[in-house]
C-alpha cells in the first residue's frame, strides 16, 4: 500500500485523459479492488508493479486469481495486454517472459504516454500488431518477439529478436526528476508507513557497491531540487504529520541538511529510508532525533574491511564505531545494522568478525552512555547474498543453502552471547529461489509455473521438473557466456563489470581499473 513505485505510476496513467487506472491488491484470500472496484479481466491493460524477485509467483497468482490464462501465447483478443515493470523484470525479465505481453524496462514514468497510445491504436487490431506496436516503444521489452536457442551444455546460444524488434531494449530513465514530483497519494491506517508522507528525494546512487543493482543499473544518480522538494514536501502535508523522504542515496543529496533544519524549524517530524556510515553527521543525527526517529540504520555489510574492500564498499570499522557513537549521543534509541552473508571470497573468519563488529560497537554505545538507561538496542539482521544481473557479480555463483544456514547459524550462535542484541535473518531457501529468478533464463519460468500450481512448494516444483534449477543457482558463468539479460542495455559495458568481477577476485586485469562505466 505505502510503495511509492506503483503510486507514481498509478496516479500518472490517471492523469492521462480517457484513462482510469484502478488498483487492485493480491491479499491473503484473493484480490482486492479498491477505487470503483472493476473487474481486472476487463481492463484493457493489466499493469504489475514488481520490485523483487519473491513478487513472481504473486504475479501468476494474480493473473489465475483475475480468471486469466497464465501463459500470454493462451491469451486473445478479448483479454488485456499484461504488463510488468519495475526493478526486478528491469534487470532479468526472462523468468516472467512467457507470462507477460511486454516490460516496461526502467523508469516508467516517461513510458506511459506512449503505451497507452499504442493500447488505443491497436485496439481491435488482433494480438500480433499490438505487440509490434508495442516493441517500438523504447524501453518496452515484448517477449513473444524473442527467440532463444541453446547450447547443448544448456547454456545460451542465440537470442534472435524477429524482425523489426530492436536488438537491445534501452532502459528508460527520466532526465529531469523535477518534471515528476514523486510522493505517497495514499497514506492508509494500519499500513506499512502509516503516518509517514514519502516523498523521493533522489533516484540512483553513485558509489557502486558491487553486489548492488541499483548502484549500478539506477543511473546517473539524480537529485531533485530543494526547490522542487519543498513544494513536494507542501503538497503532502496534509496527508500526514511526518515526512519520509526517500532514495538510494538520500543522505548524499547536497541540501538535505538545509531540509532537514527546514523541517525542524517548522515543527514536521521526519525520518530518512537509509542513512550512510559516513554521512552520519551529528547535526543531522540531532534533527532526525528532534524530528521523531528512534532508529538509525547503518550497513556495514561485512564483518571485515578486506571483504567490504571486495565489495568496493570503502568503509572502515572505524568509522562503524564512530557512527553508532554518533547516532546514541544524538539521542536515538536503536541502532540497526545490516550483514551479508555468502558474499564472493568470504571465509569463516569473516563470518567470525561479524559478532566481533557488533561487540565492539556495543562496547563503545556502553563507554559512550551517560546513565543505564541510555542503553540503546542494537538490532542485527542478516542477509543473504543473491547475485544479481547487471552487477560485476553476474557471473558469480550463489552460495547455497547449505553453507548459508550454517554460516547463519554461526553468526547467530555468537550474536546470541552478547547482550541486548536481536537478530533476524534471511531464510537461505527464499535467497536460493531468489537467485533462480534473478538469474535464470526463459526456461525457469517452467519452475516457477509448476511452483504455483504447487501453492508456492519450490521443492516440489524442482523434483517435477526436468529442469535442475542448481544450473542457474550454483554455477559460475564464463566471461564470454550468452547471459539471459545481455539484450537489455542498461547502459554498463559487460567487459567493464568483468574487470571489476576480476579485481573483486583480486584478479586484476590489466588496465581495468575503475568502476563500470555508463
Ligand atoms: S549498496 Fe547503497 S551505497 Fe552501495 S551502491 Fe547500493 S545504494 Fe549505493
Amino acid at each position: 500500500m505505502s510503495s511509492l513505485g506503483y503510486q507514481a505510476i498509478l496516479y500518472g496513467f490517471a492523469a492521462l485523459p480517457g484513462v482510469i487506472a484502478e488498483r487492485v491488491f493480491l491479499a491473503e484470500d484473493g484480490l482486492q479492488a479498491l477505487d470503483a472496484g472493476f473487474a481486472p479481466a476487463a481492463a484493457d491493460l493489466l499493469a504489475f508493479s514488481v520490485s523483487g524477485e519473491n513478487d513472481y509467483e504473486g504475479l501468476l497468482r494474480t493473473l489465475a486469481l483475475a480468471g486469466l490464462p497464465l501463459r500470454a501465447r493462451d491469451r486473445g483478443a478479448g483479454h488485456p495486454l499484461v504488463l510488468a515493470g519495475g526493478f526486478a523484470p528491469t534487470l532479468n525479465p526472462e523468468p516472467i517472459a512467457p507470462f507477460v505481453d511486454a516490460v516496461a524496462v526502467g523508469e516508467g514514468e516517461e513510458l506511459l504516454e506512449p503505451l497507452v497510445a499504442a493500447v488505443r491504436a491497436g485496439r481491435g487490431a488482433g494480438r500480433a500488431p499490438l505487440l509490434e506496436r508495442l516493441a517500438a516503444v523504447p524501453g518496452v521489452y515484448v517477449p513473444a518477439l524473442y527467440e532463444p536457442a541453446y547450447a547443448p551444455d544448456g547454456t545460451l546460444a542465440a537470442f534472435t529478436p524477429a524482425p523489426g524488434a530492436p536488438a537491445r531494449v534501452a532502459r528508460a530513465a527520466v532526465r529531469d526528476l523535477d518534471a515528476w514530483p514523486c510522493r505517497s497519494r495514499t497514506v492508509a491506517p494500519g499500513s506499512e508507513f502509516e503516518g509517514l508522507g514519502i516523498v523521493e528525494v533522489n533516484r540512483g546512487c553513485g558509489r557502486g557497491c558491487r553486489f548492488c543493482a541499483a548502484g549500478h543499473v539506477v543511473r546517473p544518480l539524480r537529485h531533485r531540487s530543494l526547490a522542487a522538494l519543498r513544494a513536494t514536501i507542501d503538497e503532502s502535508a496534509p496527508l500526514a504529520p511526518r515526512v519520509g523522504l526517500l532514495g538510494a542515496a538520500v543522505a548524499d543529496h547536497p541540501g538535505l541538511l538545509t531540509l532537514a533544519r527546514e523541517l525542524a524549524a517548522a515543527g514536521r517530524g521526519f525520518s530518512l529510508s537509509s542513512l550512510r556510515l559516513d554521512r552520519a553527521e551529528p547535526e543531522l543525527l540531532a534533527l532526525l532525533a528532534a524530528g521523531g526517529t528512534r532508529t538509525a540504520t547503518f550497513a556495514p555489510e561485512t564483518g571485515t574491511e578486506r571483504l567490504r574492500r571486495v565489495l568496493n564498499k570503502r568503509i572502515t570499522d572505524a568509522q562503524v564505531l564512530e557512527a553508532a557513537g554518533r547516532a546514541a549521543a544524538a539521542g536515538l534509541r536503536q541502532l540497526k545494522l545490516y550483514f551479508m552473508l555468502g558474499l564472493p571470497t568470504e571465509t569463516p573468519e569473516d563470518r567470525a568478525a561479524i559478532a566481533d563488529l557488533v561487540r565492539r560497537v556495543r562496547h563503545r554505545l556502553l563507554e559512550d552512555r551517560r546513565e543505564k538507561t541510555d542503553l540503546v538496542r542494537i538490532a542485527v539482521t542478516l542477509g543473504c547474498f543473491v547475485p544479481k544481473a547487471w552487477t560485476p557479480f553476474q557471473w558469480h555463483p550463489h552460495a547455497g543453502v547449505r553453507e548459508l544456514k550454517e554460516g547463519i547459524h554461526a553468526v547467530v550462535r555468537e550474536l546470541k552471547k552478547v547482550p541486548n542484541v536481536d537478530v533476524t535473518h534471511d531464510l537461505p531457501k527464499w535467497s536460493y529461489v531468489q537467485a533462480l529468478l534473478s538469474l535464470g533464463d526463459r526456461r525457469a519460468a517452467d519452475l516457477l509455473e509448476r511452483a504455483h500450481r504447487a501453492g508456492g512448494d519450490w521443492a516440489r516444483a524442482a523434483r517435477e521438473s526436468a529442469l535442475n534449477p542448481d544450473f542457474f543457482v550454483l554455477r559460475g558463468r564464463r566471461r564470454d557466456e550468452l547471459l539471459p539479460w545481455d539484450f537489455i542495455d542498461v547502459g554498463l559495458s559487460k567487459s567493464a563489470l568483468w574487470a571489476q568481477y576480476r579485481s573483486a577476485l583480486g584478479d586484476e586485469e590489466p588496465g581495468a581499473r575503475g568502476e563500470a562505466g555508463g
